[in-house]
């Protein structure tokens, strides 16, 4: 996928999800963001908008 998301540093605040413009990321049965990698467009808003840095561009 796209983005990477460290599952161990999110704490689900959600601000990611509100910010993504393309519907990609939701938050799981645990309360972790996940990334739908079909659907997202790689324009890395996520990045900026965690305030705990989880969410990094994959390498
Ligand atoms: S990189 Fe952009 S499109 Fe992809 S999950 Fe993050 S905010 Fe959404
Ligand atoms: S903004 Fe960061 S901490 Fe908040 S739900 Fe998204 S990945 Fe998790």
């Amino acid at each position: 996928m796209p983005v990477t998301i460290d599952r161990e540093l999110c704490v689900g605040c959600g601000a990611c999800v509100a910010t993504c413009p393309a519907g990609a990321l939701e938050l799981d049965d645990e309360g972790k963001s996940v990334c739908n990698e079909d659907v997202c467009i790689t324009c890395l808003a996520c990045t900026s908008a965690c305030p705990v840095e989880a969410i990094s561009e994959k390498e």
